[in-house]
């Protein structure tokens, strides 16, 4: 059995007894059902992971022993950027929940002229998203916990790269792409439930960023930020075996 893995918001070492408290605790104990002596792993974002012994089970904590440290990065070599137009609730939740375990290591969520999302929601939701990304983590297996940036209009993002760079476009003439061998970071755009406007396009191309065209249906935008995720991974594998 695969052996459960949660993130623990504080610092850890070996050989030491770490209290879970929050609802992690109420999911080991009363949906794993996980008695002292069975294993675990936890990781704290900073890197690597430890894994650990359940030792003592009560009403409100978990507490679980430390034995050994994993310097294990399951991330790809190359840094990937999803800039993201804000997306309603559970598009936005799959959408971020998917880049994540596709290698995505930072998340911009971008404002569009066409996000329909308020700029109050949207401020209530940053933890919200970064506790999707956490959760992700914990099943894929990443121990380096992608950040959720700051959102911010998409011309300000723009203006702001200087990498390799992709916009997911149903009008774009590029269908497949190579990615040469490098440590570049990589930036791929994705829009909206409403897609980018004219002008929006217009100027991602000017600042040189590629169009990709990921065939002839629309997309909903999840779709297609998983699909480019995708094509970036298998050009990534072709370059660089050793990101797999
Ligand atoms: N209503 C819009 C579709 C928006 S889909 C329209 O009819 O044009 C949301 C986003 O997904 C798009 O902005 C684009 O970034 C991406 N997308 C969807 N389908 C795509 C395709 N076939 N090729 C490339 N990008 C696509």
């Amino acid at each position: 059995m695969r052996i459960s893995r949660f993130f623990i918001d504080q610092p850890l070492s070996t050989d030491s007894a770490i209290d879970i408290n929050d609802e992690r605790a109420h999911y080991i104990r009363n949906v794993l059902r996980l008695k002292p002596g069975d294993s675990l792993v936890l990781f704290n974002g900073q890197g690597g992971e430890y894994r650990a012994i359940v030792s003592d089970v009560s009403k409100k904590t978990v507490t679980a022993q430390t034995t050994h440290f994993d310097s294990i990065n399951r991330n790809l070599s190359r840094s990937i950027t999803l800039g993201l137009g804000i997306l309603k609730r559970d598009a936005m939740d799959l959408a971020l929940q998917k880049a994540v375990e596709l290698g995505t290591s930072n998340i911009q969520p971008l404002i569009t002229d066409r996000v329909t999302v308020s700029a109050k929601q949207i401020k209530t939701r940053l933890q919200h998203w970064q506790s999707i990304a956490t959760s992700s983590c914990e099943q894929c297996g990443l121990n380096l916990v992608p950040r959720i940036l700051e959102p911010k209009p998409l011309s300000e993002w723009i203006s702001s790269l200087d990498e390799i760079c992709f916009i997911a476009e149903p009008g774009a003439e590029r269908k497949a792409f190579h990615i040469e061998a490098s440590q570049s970071p990589i930036s791929i755009l994705v829009g909206p439930e409403g897609g980018f406007t004219d002008q929006e396009v217009e100027l991602a191309r000017e600042s040189g960023l590629q169009g990709v065209n990921l065939g002839t249906r629309i997309l909903r935008a999840e779709t297609a930020a998983i699909s480019l995720l995708t094509l970036v991974n298998q050009s990534l594998l072709e370059s660089d075996s050793s990101n797999f």
